[in-house]
């Protein structure tokens, strides 16, 4: 047996780490209830981060590219640790960033991506908005349209999305739309409406259970017009795909869209937020159990209590070995056969609902007020489960990518 193995990222991405650990520890920590209170967008936080350079497309590029291939779970991991609201304002935007890196040609992505940032002084952020009131799991569904003007070389946007990160309060809007129909998923395409663009609003503003300083909202679509050169990968590669999917649609049944690969590329490092916040609950639970006394000894004495620690580190350790192997397969352009993208954010999204809930019960009392952060953590674990595709969804993943059967 090769003695090689080894999960070390380097002294390069450690140095990050525990530099992303004191943004965390001191920035994010400090302001995390405050905001969570408000329910809104924490715009001085990122402003801080912006000016450290934690939020720009650079630092998430340079992290996906390191060679370590964690370099995204670290980051992540870190981030959320201090504090998931908060954390998703500073990483919604890549979500964007990232349709418009997967799809858009070299010019697209240099016009589009920085203007998704802005800079320290002018922050700005993105939304992508695949999500309808009626095509949540079943992207297939969505009803957004996209009409092409030829006389105009423009094209025309009608729908409403929903549940967007950042929708309507981003400058720009990564928009997914179907420009056939009939062809279902194989009929969508990704289009950038620039900023200031007629049409487009923000309707409901969502209260939510969890990640509350991140900002979700309906986005309206009411005649959107976008120029042709918005159309994400171009106009002639579009046509061609619509051919190939006209010809094959009836022998494939029709695979492929722009939404979910986006999604794909992003499971291992939503799967690594989950992680940071259970590793978060589990640092506060192990060292409440440590000094909180009843019967007159901690009550970590109590095998009970002790056990339950131990699943909590055991559960978190096994998600982040997921996570970190999917992020590395993904860097390193291996196929996931078995769906490991997949595999790690269910893991990882489940590990985060079970350990903030038992983080809860060992704080008592204690736990289930907003004195202590594991309620809150509680909360923010519980989106890990639903969006960036359900538990569900990421069962049936995988239970396809394994038998190779149409499982429904
Ligand atoms: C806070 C928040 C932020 C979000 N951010 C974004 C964003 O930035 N951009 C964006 O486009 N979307 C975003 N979403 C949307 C998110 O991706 C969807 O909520 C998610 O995909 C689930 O869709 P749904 O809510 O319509 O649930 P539904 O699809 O209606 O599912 C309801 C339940 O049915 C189950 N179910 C559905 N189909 C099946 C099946 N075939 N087999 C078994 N079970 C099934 C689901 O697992 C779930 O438990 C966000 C959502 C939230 C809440």
């Amino acid at each position: 047996m090769s003695s090689t193995f080894s999960l070390d990222p380097g002294a390069d991405q450690l140095a990050v780490r525990d530099w992303l650990h004191g943004f965390a520890a001191d920035v994010m920590r400090p302001a995390a209830a405050e905001w969570d209170e408000r329910e809104e967008t924490p715009w001085p936080v990122i402003q801080e981060a912006a000016k450290l350079g934690i939020y720009s497309l650079d630092f998430y590029a340079q992290q996906y590219f390191d060679p370590s291939g964690v370099g995204i779970p670290i980051a992540m991991e870190e981030l959320f640790w201090g504090d998931a609201g908060i954390g998703l304002s500073i990483v919604g935007t890549t979500l964007a960033a990232v349709a418009v890196l997967a799809n858009g040609t070299d010019e697209q992505i240099g016009t589009w991506t920085p203007q998704m940032f802005g800079t320290p002084d002018d922050l700005k952020v993105a939304a992508f908005c695949s999500s309808e009131p009626d095509a949540g799991s079943d992207v297939g569904a969505l009803r957004t349209r996209a009409v092409y003007d030829e006389a105009r070389d423009e094209w025309v946007l009608n729908g409403t999305k929903t549940w967007a990160t950042n929708g309507g309060i981003a400058a720009v809007h990564v928009v997914v739309a179907s420009v056939d129909p009939e062809l279902g998923t194989r009929g969508h395409a990704s289009f950038v409406v620039p900023p200031g663009t007629p049409g487009l609003s923000q309707g409901q503003k969502f209260k939510k259970h969890g990640i509350r300083a991140s900002h979700t909202a309906e986005v309206v679509l009411d005649g959107v017009r976008v120029p042709g050169s918005c159309l994400l990968g171009g106009k002639e590669k579009l046509d061609e795909r619509l051919a190939r999917a006209r010809e094959g649609v009836k022998r494939s049944g029709g695979k492929g869209n722009a939404a979910m690969a986006t999604f794909e590329a992003s499971r291992p490092a939503v799967g690594a937020q989950a992680i940071g916040i259970a590793r978060a609950a589990y640092e506060v639970a192990l060292d409440y159990a440590k000094t909180r006394e009843q019967f007159g000894r901690p009550i970590i004495d109590n095998q009970g209590v002790a056990f339950q620690l131990a699943d909590m580190k055991t559960r978190i350790d096994a998600a982040r070995l997921l996570v970190w192997r999917a992020s590395w397969m993904a860097v390193n352009n291996q196929p996931f056969t078995a769906a490991e993208g997949s595999m790690s954010k269910l893991y990882a999204g489940e590990t985060a609902k079970f350990v903030t809930a038992q983080a809860m019960q060992i704080l008592g009392g204690n736990g289930f007020t907003r004195e202590y952060p594991v309620e809150r953590m509680h909360r923010d674990s519980a989106i890990y489960s639903i969006f960036e595709g359900t538990s569900e969804i990421q069962r049936l993943v995988i239970a396809r990518a394994i038998s190779g059967m149409p499982i429904r």
